[in-house]
């Protein structure tokens, strides 16, 4: 199998899993009990907030370990919301992942305001657009760092401080940046930012938030008293653990990420444009993460192309997704402007430090000849 999804979910970083198992088999105390078998397990919580905030360069204190990103996202605004009930306003943008776009939708329902930001065809917003939105019952700006589709990314430091110079909260979906690209939080006055372990070589279900510590926070799980009484319920001690060595394991992979990670996907994408007629790249070819293309390619349509791609063994992402029986355009693509037919013959390929440049050839080997074959299908179908 060649995996080429990784914006999806990424494989368990073997050292991240050595460094969780003893906590899912011996080490099993409870860090909120007072004996020292406890205390191991609190110690372990500890180290993984300490190397989250290496990563992020923000304080341990500031970290809140959550169950994933979606967690993250929707705790972030609604601390925001309960913590100044007058303001009924939200920011966010048209290409959003569905755990900020799907709440915005159902605070709306509830009598929230929503302002939707645009984006340009290659995926950018424009920061005039965010200054004039801004309102003074905005309660809390939600604007994602990297769009896990055509991993554009946001002008984030920019936005940031439109936000701080209205005196609103930003929050940051960083779910697919952090990792990926350099963030420094020294730097950035940014109030919330999420991010999400499976997506950085830790399991699935374990996940961060960042609360600045000038910025106050109402808890969304409300239980016990952990995680500073800002996240009631136990801590998944092991996946902490895994989410804090992936952390570590991420930062010094950094450099390797910006070049060898980059160099693939450079090469996979220039190799398909040259040998393949009608393909074109979605987003920004300059402002985007490191390892992420994707591609309208004319004349095929994702779910059969995926299909014959899975046959071949290689995993990728559509852009467009079944619902209810009929495909659905993926909306980051239609937002960008783009038409139906292209959101519909757009593939995503996403890549890790996991891949390699021989998986890299093979991928070149056998995804030009799906797509001829697809034409040719699509050809034949039509003049049927
Ligand atoms: N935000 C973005 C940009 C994502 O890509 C994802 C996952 O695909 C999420 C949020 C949700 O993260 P999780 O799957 O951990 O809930």
């Amino acid at each position: 199998m060649i995996y080429l999804d990784n914006n999806a979910t990424t494989q368990v970083a073997p050292e991240v899993l050595q460094e969780m198992l003893p906590f899912l088999q011996e080490q099993y105390g409870n860090p909120s009990s007072a004996y020292s078998f406890g205390k191991h397990a609190a110690k372990a919580v500890h180290t993984a907030r300490e190397q989250v905030a290496s990563l992020l360069r923000c304080d341990p204190s500031e970290v809140i370990f959550t169950s994933c990103g979606t967690e993250s996202d929707n705790s972030a605004i609604q601390s925001a919301l309960l913590l100044d009930p007058d303001r009924k306003h939200l920011v966010t943008s048209r290409v959003e992942h569905s755990a900020i776009i799907k709440h915005a939708e159902a605070l709306a329902r509830r009598g929230y305001e929503v302002t939707w930001l645009d984006v340009n065809s290659d995926g950018l917003i424009d920061l005039n657009d965010l200054e004039r939105a801004i309102r003074e019952d905005t309660a809390i700006v939600s604007l994602m760092w990297a769009n896990n589709e055509t991993g554009t990314l946001f002008p984030i430091e920019e936005a940031a401080e439109i936000c701080r110079s209205k005196g609103t909260p930003f929050h940051t979906d960083a779910v697919q940046a952090v990792g990926k690209i350099d963030i420094d939080l020294r730097q950035i006055p940014i109030n919330f930012l999420s991010l999400s372990g499976h997506k950085l070589h830790a399991p699935k279900g374990v996940a961060a938030l960042y609360v600045s510590r000038k910025t106050k926070f109402s808890p969304y799980l409300i239980g016990g008293g952990q995680e500073n009484k800002k996240r009631g319920g136990t801590e998944n001690t092991a996946s902490i653990v895994a989410l804090g060595k992936a952390a570590e394991l991420a930062a010094a992979a950094l450099q390797e990420e910006n070049s060898r990670v980059k160099n693939l996907r450079d090469r996979f994408e220039q190799e398909l444009l040259e040998t393949v007629s009608s393909v074109q790249v979605n987003g920004h070819r300059a402002y985007r993460l490191p390892n992420t293309s994707s591609l309208a390619i004319e004349g095929i349509d994702s779910e059969g192309m995926l299909m014959l791609l899975d046959q071949r063994g290689i995993c990728c992402s559509a852009g467009s997704a079944c619902t209810a029986g009929s495909l659905e355009p993926s909306h980051v693509l239609r937002a960008m402007g783009y038409s139906n037919e292209r959101a519909r013959g757009s593939l995503r390929f996403s890549f890790s430090r996991f891949n390699s440049e021989q998986e890299v050839g093979q991928a070149l080997q056998i995804i030009p000849n799906a797509i001829e074959k697809l034409r040719a299908m699509n050809r034949g179908f039509l003049a049927a």
